[in-house]
């Protein structure tokens, strides 16, 4: 297989709302390569309506480092192939992944890092944290989520650096203005954001108001934009059962 491993579910837990933890151990003498924050791996799963698929899922430190295999799952629907690692998939089951790669690796300057995460774009942004946090190096995390409970990892990211950390709940309407958060940059720091297409743009769009030069800003997104054409489209809002054209 390659650059595939098989790998054993050893454990699955909820560790948050929505979110499923796998930690996963290769069977037979195949070893996951050593990987750095930020890195992910392929896995091969199905969806709920049974396709073989191929989804990507960052790699899940702990306070100890990037040791063993573990991902987090956020389920996003109920017909894809989080749906179906959620609902069908048990330890002592296999899966198979790829070895780790990482787009999202760090500057390696003194820079001081500005790190953004939204839900569960905590899963590659905690490892640097810990990374920075390891090496003395300085920084600052914003964490943006729906609530206190769908916040997978608050606990660890909490007991991180006193006074970095800044945690922003959605049903509290507490914001993350990221616009005034990139405004008040000097301007030599690094900015890492791993969030929804939205929360990228923002950012983006923010950074180059404030002329913070474009390799300063380092981005991946969980999510996909749907193109729609140029043409109007109805949307059903689910819980008020509210239809909006
Ligand atoms: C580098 C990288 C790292 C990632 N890391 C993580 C991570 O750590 N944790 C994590 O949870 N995710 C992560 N993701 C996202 C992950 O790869 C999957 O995209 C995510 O789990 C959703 O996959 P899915 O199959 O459940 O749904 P999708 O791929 O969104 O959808 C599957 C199918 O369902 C359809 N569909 C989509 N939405 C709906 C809907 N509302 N109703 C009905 N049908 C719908 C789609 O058209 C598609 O056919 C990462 C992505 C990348 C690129």
């Amino acid at each position: 297989m390659d650059d595939w491993l098989r790998v054993r579910v050893a454990h699955a837990s909820l560790v948050a709302e929505g979110v499923r933890e796998f930690v996963l151990e290769p069977l037979g003498e195949a070893r996951l390569r050593t990987w750095r924050a930020g890195a992910h791996v392929r896995l091969r799963a199905q969806t709920m309506l049974g396709q073989p698929a191929e989804r990507r899922y960052s790699l899940v430190a702990s306070a100890q480092g990037m040791q063993g295999c573990a991902i987090a799952v956020h389920r996003a629907h109920d017909h894809g192939v989080a749906a179906n690692l959620h609902d069908c998939v048990k330890p002592g089951d296999t899966l198979a992944i790829s070895q780790p790669s990482n787009d999202f690796a760090q500057h390696q300057g003194p820079q001081r890092a500005v790190l953004i995460a939204g839900g569960i774009g905590i899963t590659p942004i905690l490892p640097m944290a810990y990374e920075m946090s390891a090496a003395g190096r300085d920084f600052e995390l914003h964490y943006a989520a729906r609530s206190y409970g769908a916040m997978a990892y608050r606990a660890e990211a909490e007991a991180l650096r006193p006074g970095a950390v800044h945690l922003y709940l959605g049903d509290e309407r507490q914001r993350l203005d990221i616009r005034q958060l990139v405004a008040r940059l000097l301007g030599d720091e690094h900015v890492y954001v791993w969030g929804p297409p939205s929360m990228i743009d923002e950012v983006r769009d923010a950074a180059d108001k404030a002329a913070l030069p474009s390799r300063q800003v380092h981005f991946e997104s969980f999510g996909q934009r749907v193109a729609v054409g140029d043409r109007s489209f109805a949307v059903e809002l689910r819980r008020s059962g509210r239809t909006l054209a």
